[in-house]
């Protein structure tokens, strides 16, 4: 039996950096006062075809649509923003405060190539700051991807933003583009091509070189900016500068949905071979209006985990949780008395394993030795009758007996390991 095709296992030994990449934005975040949000990994097609739009790779060719059984058409999300808009407005979460500071974190899914980076069921990080117009909530979601990442150790990374101004000057932008482009239509890459009439926007992405040759001397859509979306971007990049947060504007820097606009940014690094975007975001002031709700700005981004672990797994120290005492018995009375042991492990957050098998003392204590416990607790037919236990040092071999209540006072005054047991 073989997972589906884009999808992966996160085996116990992997769960461990997920698990602390958890904990760790979760501080982070918690500091700032963004709040966790679960949504429905469900949801309804329309809600992605309306906020990303049908221009966009993800609604044409990647979603994972289905019918359901009462003829609804619903999609396994293949990204977090519409969901938490949809939430925002589903739970009129605008009533409560003023801002909205959110995260998430959760599987995705996306009908794509399977290669390295990129999988069918990923997972994203994200956070959106809603209810704020200001660049200083363009710097905060910022500042937090920097936090997260630093925290992480990854150095790695490059940080790059561009400003696309408002919708009516990327639609006069566009227009403007689409003419330029018309004419060098035949010498485009043939997905610029097709993006020509559906996302003339998205070709700025091409890495196509005779593509990206003709861009050279495309209109610029810096030059259909008007004076707010400009002080609006010189702002963000303002205060990124007193945040000693160090970021390259690229002006060819567009973002794959439909309903950004002002600031872009994506943060790449050079080691992932071409699937090199980490996080990517920006605001989105008309989503949640044109999604028929209030009219609230936001801005926010999403980093992908598996990407972002590719990165930092070897840079971070973590254990496996160790196990203290691996657990031997022998004999119906033993098996009859461990409980009122193990209650009392528990109390104290001593970390065991319990041996379920019927085998020889011998067997279990080379089963204690392969766990890497500190020691193995004997339990058997002669312990219960001296009322005694034994412990095995498993680093140094020697064992010791202690007395059933001097254990349990060992274990209540935390003397149970002597110091070069341990
Ligand atoms: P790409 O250009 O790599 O397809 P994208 O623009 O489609 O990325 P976004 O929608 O901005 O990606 O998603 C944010 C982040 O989620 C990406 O930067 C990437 O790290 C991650 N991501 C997106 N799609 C996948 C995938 N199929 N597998 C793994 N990670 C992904
Ligand atoms: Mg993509």
């Amino acid at each position: 039996m073989q997972p589906l095709r884009g999808t992966r296992d996160i085996l116990p030994n992997e769960t461990i950096f997920w698990q602390y990449i958890y904990n760790t934005v979760l501080r982070i975040l918690t500091t700032s006062s963004y709040r966790e949000i679960r949504t429905p990994i469900l949801e309804s097609t329309s809600l992605f075809k309306r906020s990303i739009g049908n221009g966009t790779d993800i609604v044409n060719k990647e979603m994972y649509s289905l019918i359901d059984q009462g003829n609804r058409e619903i999609t396994l999300r293949p990204e977090g923003t519409a969901s938490i808009a949809r939430s925002f407005i589903s739970n009129k979460l605008y009533q409560e405060s003023q801002i909205n500071r959110l995260w998430y974190l959760g599987p995705m899914f996306r009908y794509e190539r399977p290669q390295s980076g990129r999988q069918r069921q990923f997972h994203q990080l994200g956070v959106e700051c809603i209810g704020s117009i200001s660049p200083m909530a363009d710097t905060e979601v910022i500042h937090m991807a920097i936090k997260i990442l630093t925290q992480l150790n990854c150095k790695d990374y490059q940080l790059e933003i561009n400003s696309i101004g408002d919708l009516a000057e990327r639609n006069k932008y566009e227009t403007d583009l689409k003419d330029y482009l018309k004419y060098y239509n035949r010498d485009l890459d043939i997905e610029s091509q097709k993006r020509l009439e559906i996302n003339p926007l998205r070709i700025l992405d091409s890495k196509n070189l005779q593509t990206q040759e003709i861009l050279i001397k495309a209109p610029r859509l810096q030059n259909y900016l008007k004076s707010d979306s400009m002080q609006h971007f010189n702002l963000v990049c303002k205060y990124l500068n007193n945040l000693n947060i160090n970021f390259q504007i690229n002006n060819m820097l567009v973002r794959g949905l439909d309903y950004y606009n002002y600031t872009a940014f994506e943060v790449k690094t050079h080691l992932l071979g071409s699937q090199d975007t980490i996080c990517g975001g920006g605001r989105y002031d008309s989503l949640i209006q044109q999604l028929g709700g209030p009219n609230t700005p936001a801005v926010g981004w999403a980093i992908g985990l598996e990407r972002l672990l590719m990165l930092v797994k070897s840079k971070l120290d973590i254990d496996c949780p160790k196990i203290d005492l691996y657990i031997a018995t022998q004999s119906l009375a033993a098996k009859d008395k461990i409980w009122s042991i193990i209650l009392i492990l528990e109390k104290y957050n001593i970390n065991f394993e319990l041996d379920l098998s019927d085998s020889s003392f011998q067997k279990q204590l080379k089963r204690a030795n392969k766990s890497k416990a500190i020691g193995c607790l004997i339990l058997g037919e002669d312990e219960i009758q001296n009322n005694i236990v034994t412990i095995k040092w498993l680093v140094t071999g020697d064992q010791e007996i202690i007395e059933y209540n001097d254990f349990i006072k060992r274990i209540e005054n935390n003397t149970l390991y002597i110091q070069n047991h341990k």
